[in-house]
Parts: C-alpha cells; structure tokens; sequence
C-alpha cells in the first residue's frame, strides 16, 4: 500500500517532479509546477505550488480571478507589482508576505517592475475548507514575521505555526508554511505536528532530510506521523517547508477557481465572463485573462492515486 493511499498513514519519504506550464500568455514565462500534482493534490491546505525563475523576465499577468482559495505570493529575488479588485497596490518584495483571500470572489494582475528584471519566486494556494469557501475577499501584506532558529538553520514562519513561532497571517486551516535558510554546516531538527502531512522544496543547493538528499527540483513528500525532521546542509542552501492537517473533502481546481462541484466552477467562470462578481482591477484599461473554455466533460475532484495507477 502506498503512504497516500491512506491519509495519516505516517511518515514516508518520496519525490514528486514538477512539470512545466506556460503562464501569462505569449510573452509568458515558463514555471515548475509542483502541486496539484496527479498523485498528490495537496499538502494540507496547500493545493497549489509553482515555482518560478530565477529568470529574468517581464511578467505580466493581467487581471483574472479566483474563488474559493487564497493565494500566497513568496518573492525570493525580485519584486512584483499586485493590484486587485480591492484596490490595493503594492509592491511584493522578499521576505514580506502577501496573502490575498479571493473567497466568493476576487481579481488581481501581478506585472513585475523594471526591464526584464531577475526573478525567483513562490506562488502558493490555499484551499478555503468547506463552509468557508465563498468568505468574504481581503488582502494583508505582512513585513515582519516569525522566525525559528537553531542548529544553523533559520526558519521564516509564512503561514501558521512552526513550533512556537506563529504567523500573523489570516488562515482556515491548522498549518505551517516556512522558509527556511540553512547556512553550511547545518544540522537541525525541526518540530512538527505529527498529525500534519509535510512536504519539503529545496529552491536552492542541496538539502538532506529524512535520509534523503534532495535538490532543486521535486517535491519532497514526507507524510504524517512526524514530531520532528532532522535537516541539514553541507553548503548554503534554501528550502521551503509545507504542512497541515489533511485536507478534509475533495476539492474541484481548474483555471484560478478552487470549488467543490463541476457546477461552482463552471458558475464562476460565466461571471467572469459576464458579471461583476470579482470586481474590476484599476489601471488596465480594461485589459484582463479571458476565461478559456471549459472542457467537453465533467470537472471532477482530485483525488489521491497510489503509485501504480501513477
Ligand atoms: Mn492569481
């Protein structure tokens, strides 16, 4: 039987590729995509993970819209220009969290600064659990955060808690979010909740946990049943760790809208065809994503597979 088969079946320790997509039309850029993966939707609320760069390009993403998740913008070099149907407009900048609550409805462009300028950046989503999903939209930028120390190790906290240290950051579920800077030498225990899932990206060097040496690249699914991860590092290197409890239901993702049935979805995407719903994103004169079609068959649940369906 495969770990994911059956959610809380304890600790394992397996790799998960990323794929690549295109993002932001034709003078788009290309990001690894790490969740949802076919295998592994989520990673407690996580359900949605790219990472992109380090590149230098124009990114420009022009409004579009979400529902049902929030998105959580994680710059590691570079700076991005976010405004939305809120009427916010600030600069993300690394080492400052941006979290933005598309709940019944929200729309935002994200366009970087400057002339094709270096970027490296993490986009996250979280699943809004049931009951909670159509809440109201927001928005918070916070510039200091948490952070956990000890054996070479430095833990930025995004999201939830790790150990004592605890975000400020508005979430719906029980999780942890870090980003964790391992100096050479590094030889740390991290305390988890054992009834978390975890899962580890290295975004730069080498890092070995659980046993494992893993570089840039995958996704490293470590399982439930874990109250501490032993990390370390024999060069500088840079990881993000994802947790939380297994996420209750199933969740139907497709474009920017996370729902829970084929119809939500598909009511989703008229109103941002037609309809004011998700507001309107200032500065673009109107300019925005259109809705690609939805396909010829039924939008269904992720669900987990076991390897040998793969
Ligand atoms: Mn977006």
């Amino acid at each position: 039987m495969s770990g994911l088969d059956a959610v809380g079946g304890g600790p394992v320790a397996e790799l998960f590729a990323s794929r690549q997509v295109p993002l932001g039309g034709i003078r788009g850029m290309r990001v690894d995509r790490l969740l949802p993966h076919r295998s592994l939707p989520t990673v407690g609320g996580w359900c949605f993970l790219d990472r992109f760069g380090p590149q230098r390009v124009d990114m420009r993403v022009l409004p579009h819209p979400h529902t049902g998740l929030q998105t959580v913008t994680w710059p590691l070099r570079g700076e991005v220009r976010h405004r939305d149907s809120l009427g916010n407009d600030v600069l993300v900048r690394p080492a400052q969290l941006n979290l933005m609550t598309a709940g019944h409805g929200v729309s935002h462009s994200e366009l970087s600064t400057g002339d094709a300028p270096l970027l490296h950046a993490l986009q996250l989503w979280l699943a809004l659990p049931a009951g909670r999903e159509g809440i109201a939209p927001g928005f918070e930028q916070h510039t200091e955060l948490p952070t956990y120390e000890g054996g070479g190790l430095r833990a930025t906290v995004l999201a939830g808690a790790l150990g004592e240290a605890r975000s400020p950051a508005t979430v719906h579920t029980p999780l942890v979010g870090a980003d964790l800077e391992l100096a050479a030498g590094t030889a740390a225990s991290l305390p988890l909740r054992a009834d978390f899932e975890h899962a580890l990206l290295v975004v730069d060097g080498e890092v070995s946990v659980a046993g494992t040496t893993v570089a840039a690249g995958p996704l490293l699914y470590l399982g439930t049943g874990r109250d501490a991860l032993a990390v370390s590092a024999a060069a500088n290197a840079r990881a993000v760790l994802l947790g939380g409890e297994p996420f209750a239901g199933e969740l139907v993702m497709w474009w920017n809208f996370v729902g829970r049935s084929h119809e939500e979805i598909a009511a989703a995407r008229a109103d941002w065809e037609d309809g004011d719903r998700f507001g309107e994103v200032a500065g673009h004169g109107g300019e925005r994503v259109p809705a690609p079609g939805l396909p010829g068959v039924r939008l269904r649940p992720r669900g987990r597979r076991s390897w040998a369906e793969g």
